[in-house]
């Protein structure tokens, strides 16, 4: 991955804020998860079926948990640690503030489908919340929405954002993915829902989660965004607190914060079809609900696209009280249940980081995260639009108007249609590249069969003396 060199911010390195270390707990049972819970530690992540979770320590506490829990380790990444041995910019190999404020107005500057950053409201320290917006469709596609960054300490999200920013400007025209997504929708991308306290983590590093609202309802140290949203906001305390001093402090109401309230409004003026919240870490994919645990009217969908999309990195995915705890007022549950419009499908990655600031100073481990989450991304794109019912056009026509066919193809959903006007007969072929005809679609709206391999394939209408043919592509 290119990385942006920022020159100049070779930066004395202050002291440490929010020192912590995070703790790597084995679980064996529901019950030692729950005393874990009950000792009022912060869990950062973890999985109950795997059978660990990860709690975050103040320094101070760091005997003492190793003590009580004798087959716990101290995850030996802490960014303290790790900053003096990298001069690679703000963040190491993380895309700090200005990296990221240079990387997208250099995009934006030499790629005509990519917007400048354009605002959607300010933060509670008056900074630009800033939106991208990436496409070669016509107006008035289907918007699909990446975000990262709600939680300033986690910015692996960010890094996957860039570069599936860069794969897609990159790949425009030469990858069949790239070239269907930016021409059939809308990618819209916010790199940074949290600025202030991203700004605040840097360049010496933290692990602020939190906004930067200090002000109410007690000086405490912000409100964690991703409780903070409407839909059943405040249903209960599971991961979700109302003491103001808990990283989970979910606000005074719903929307209480700026960052909160512009992105949702934002959101319901693009209406986009679904989209990827990023967080970091842990390898996982949560869809909603959230809240209580119970399942969506889509739920097979968003198993089944779960499914396929973990296929290359292996992610655990389920709802988040599956996997360790109920939430509420997290993004996911607000984007699917309280829209002003139909239901947005959702997920929440935690990117398979190693704590917190894991990729630091590691390219191979930064590399990997961002290609397994880019192939989610592509699957991702191709199931919203397959589901919006949008494919690639193509028609032909006879001399005389004979004969017309249109061809409607999605390369991942498998969906083909064509229909024949003003001829008495024609008749439509699949031929794959050797010219053998693998199927004999008949009219209308056409499935293509499961024992079709990805490969490109030529559909081919006749009619008496007349013939067309149009190439497509099918992706598995
Ligand atoms: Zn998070």
């Amino acid at each position: 991955m290119r990385k942006v060199l920022v020159l100049g911010l070779v930066l004395a390195l202050p002291a440490v804020m929010n020192a912590g270390r995070l703790i790597r707990i084995p679980m064996n049972t529901d019950s030692d998860f729950t005393l874990v819970r009950d000792m009022g530690y912060e869990v950062t992540a973890g999985s109950r079926s795997a059978g660990w979770v990860d709690v975050m320590v103040n320094q101070r506490f760091v005997d003492e948990t190793l003590a009580r829990y004798p087959e716990a380790k101290l995850l030996p990444l802490e960014w303290s640690e790790l900053l003096p041995e990298t001069d690679n910019g703000e963040m190491g190999y993380y895309y700090g503030p200005n990296d990221n404020a240079l990387f997208w107005a250099e995009l934006a500057e030499t790629n005509d489908m990519v917007d400048t950053p354009t605002s959607y409201g300010t933060s509670f320290q008056g900074r630009d919340l800033n939106f991208v917006r990436i496409t070669n469709a016509p107006a008035g596609s289907p918007a699909i929405l990446f975000t990262a960054l709600t939680h300033a300490r986690e910015p692996g999200g960010n890094s996957v954002l860039i570069d599936w920013a860069q794969w897609l400007t990159t790949e425009y025209d030469s990858d069949t993915m790239a070239t269907f997504i930016l021409n059939n929708a809308q990618i819209y991308i916010i790199p940074i829902v949290n600025p202030d306290s991203y700004v605040y983590n840097s360049p010496s590093g933290g692990n602020q989660r939190k906004n930067m609202n200090y002000t109410v309802p007690v000086a405490s140290s912000g409100i964690d965004l991703n409780r903070n949203y409407s839909y059943q906001w405040g249903y209960d305390d599971s991961g979700s607190s109302p003491n103001p001093y808990s990283e989970t402090y979910r606000g005074e109401f719903a929307l209480s914060e700026v960052e909160t309230l512009a992105e949702t409004q934002w959101i319901d003026s693009i209406q986009p079809l679904g989209g990827f919240h990023y967080h970091t870490y842990g390898g996982k994919l949560l869809y909603p609900y959230g809240y209580n645990n119970s399942p969506t009217p889509h739920q097979s969908t968003f198993q089944s696209w779960a499914s396929q999309m973990t296929e290359l990195n292996g992610y655990e995915y389920g709802r988040c009280g599956e996997i360790l705890y109920d939430v509420n007022g997290d993004a996911v549950d607000w984007s699917y249940g309280a829209s002003t419009h139909s239901p947005m499908l959702f997920y929440t990655p935690e990117v398979d980081d190693y704590g917190f600031w894991g990729s630091q100073n590691d390219t191979t481990l930064i590399v990997t995260n961002n290609l397994e989450c880019r192939y989610m991304n592509k699957l991702l794109c191709m199931n919203l639009l397959s589901m919006a019912g949008i494919g690639e056009e193509t028609s032909a026509q006879f001399d005389g108007a004979a004969f017309g066919i249109t061809l409607q193809s999605n390369p991942v959903s498998a969906v083909l249609g064509y229909t024949v006007t003003g001829a008495s007969s024609a008749s439509v072929s699949i031929l794959d590249v050797a010219g053998r005809v693998v199927a004999t679609p008949s009219e209308g709206s056409w499935v293509i069969p499961e024992n079709l391999q990805s490969g490109v394939y030529f559909l081919r209408a006749e009619s008496g003396s007349h013939s067309t043919t149009e190439l497509f592509t099918v992706l598995r």
